[in-house]
This record gives C-alpha cells, structure tokens and sequence, in this order.
C-alpha cells in the first residue's frame, strides 16, 4: 500500500523536485501551493502524511499545523515541517505544534525520503510492507494474501485493510470511529456500523481456519486483535 503524502510547498521548482523524488521513492504525491488549497485537498482525503513548508503566502505552515492538530480528523496525520529558517526558536515552535519531524531547506532528497519512511514507519506501521504473523495466521501485504494453516483466506479489499491495521496494532483496542479514521482513510461519507459489518465479514472468513478468537470484540469500546485469550485482557 503506497502511503499518500501531501505536499504543501508554494515554491514550484522545489514542489516539483519533492514530488519528483517522492514518486521515485514509491509514494503516492498529492500537491498543493497554499494552505487554503491544502485545507480543500483534505476535505476530499486524509494523506497519511502531510509535509509542509513552513513559509507559505497567507497562512503560514505553523498557522496550518495548528489547524490540522485542533480538527479531530486531521489531529494523527503525521506532519514533517519543511523550512529555509535554522534558529533553533523556530524548530522549538514547529514542534511544539505538533510537528513529527523538521527539515531545513537545503536537504538532500534521500534524507527527505528516509526521514518521511521513518516517521511512517513510527506513526503508521501498516504502511512498511513486512510480513505479519499471529498465532499461525500470516498476512503479506506485498502480495495481499492471508494464510492459516496452509490455507489461503478470502478477503475482500477492505477486510483485508481491515485485518491488516488491526495486526499492525496488536492489543490496542480501537473504536468505530478511529477504524474508520485509520482504515477508511475518511469517516465523511461512512457510517459507524459499516465498520461492524465488514468486522462481521473478517470474523466469519477467519472462522473458516479457526482463527475467529483473534479478532476481539470489547464491549462498549471497540476491536481489538490479539492472540490473547480475551478473558485475560479484560
Ligand atoms: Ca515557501
């Protein structure tokens, strides 16, 4: 699953040679030149990373973040501030906002790179790509097959998204609403119980290998994956 990020950078040239690099690099690059035009993208979408400079006509970068930090929808998407300032004042301010990471202008488009898989890679472990087992159920999100037992599982797409957040989390419970945040990417257009009936389908596709007890119900929370017994979690 290539990770989105949005790009908010006003000077072109530099833009285009972010986006350049980022593409090459294997994400998906979603440009904007200002914060209002970024504030449009993102009621369309939630990238799961948004890099921003932080000299922008209008509103600033830091202005902007503290928006994205305020809005329950945009408050987790990790943000890597961009920005030609080096006083120390400054990188205190970006990331006291909220900021994940922060990069000065000039930067080498492979520390850009691997700065972004890094806070990716903390923020949003679904993304890395490495092959995931749990109690004899493995999931490869390279080739998007799940096995138990010598088995391979149905799933449709967003099961599939579904169980692949779900083991990348392990052991935390989360609600409707952040699943929908998480694995919908967006919760404007869904409602809670979607989340239900496509656990309901995860459920009875993992029954199939015996493998429905991972996949945990906590009551008046949320689901939880884990292979441990849910009695000794609650
Ligand atoms: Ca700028």
């Amino acid at each position: 699953m290539a990770a989105k990020i949005l790009v908010v950078e006003d000077e072109p040239a530099i833009q285009e040679l972010i986006a350049f690099n980022l593409k090459n690099a294997g994400f998906v690059v979603l440009r904007a030149e200002n914060a209002e035009q970024a504030m449009q993208m993102l009621n369309e979408m939630l990238p799961d990373l948004v890099l921003l400079d932080w000299m922008l006509p209008q509103m600033s970068g830091i202005e902007f973040a503290n928006i994205l930090r305020r809005e329950s929808r945009t408050k987790t998407i990790p943000i890597i501030m961009l920005t030609a300032r080096i006083e120390e004042n400054d990188k205190i301010q970006g990331l006291d906002v909220g900021a994940d990471d922060y990069i000065t202008k000039p930067f080498s488009p492979r520390e850009l790179v691997a700065r972004i898989k890094a806070v990716l890679r903390r923020r949003a472990p679904e993304l890395s790509e490495e092959i995931l087992e749990s109690d004899g159920l493995r999931l490869d999100p390279t080739t998007r097959r799940v096995m138990a037992q010598g088995c391979e599982i149905a799933l449709g797409p967003t099961e599939f998204r579904l169980l692949y957040f779900l083991m990348t989390h392990a052991d935390r419970v989360y609600t409707r609403g952040q699943l929908l945040d998480r694995v919908w990417g967006d919760h404007v257009f869904v409602e809670d119980r979607t989340v239900d009936v496509h656990i309901r389908r995860l459920r009875k596709a993992l029954e199939g290998v015996g493998k429905e007890k991972l996949l945990q119900t906590v009551r008046g929370s949320g689901y939880r994956f884990s292979a441990e017994s849910e009695e000794k979690l609650v």
